[in-house]
């Protein structure tokens, strides 16, 4: 556990923040609320970054036999999905289904 000192006084505390629009680890100030990252935290926010702009995109639905299917980037390896890995679909609403490696 890093333990480190916010100028206001408060602690900061790691644990999964939001930062643009990611769901990262990261130091918050337990009293203040401000964020701050260690620079290993930091590379791993920029490399996630780098990995989001080969994977956001748009997919065409395909036919697969009686199914449909959508391919996914070749990024996606980066993530440790490989043929037989488990993916659970979850539905938000009717325009957003979210994929999460399982
Ligand atoms: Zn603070």
């Amino acid at each position: 556990m890093i333990k480190v000192k916010c100028n206001c006084g408060g602690e900061f505390r790691e644990q999964t923040v939001e930062f643009e629009g990611f769901d990262v680890k990261g130091l918050k100030c337990s009293k203040c609320g401000e964020l701050t990252f260690t620079p290993e935290q930091f590379r791993k926010i920029l490399a996630l970054k780098e990995l989001a702009k080969e994977v956001n995109s748009t997919r065409k639905v395909v036919k697969i036999g009686n199914s449909l299917g959508i391919t996914l980037p070749k990024a996606i390896n980066a993530l440790g999905l490989k043929v037989g890995s488990k993916i659970a679909l979850r539905l938000e609403d009717r325009k957003r289904l979210q994929l999460v490696v399982a």
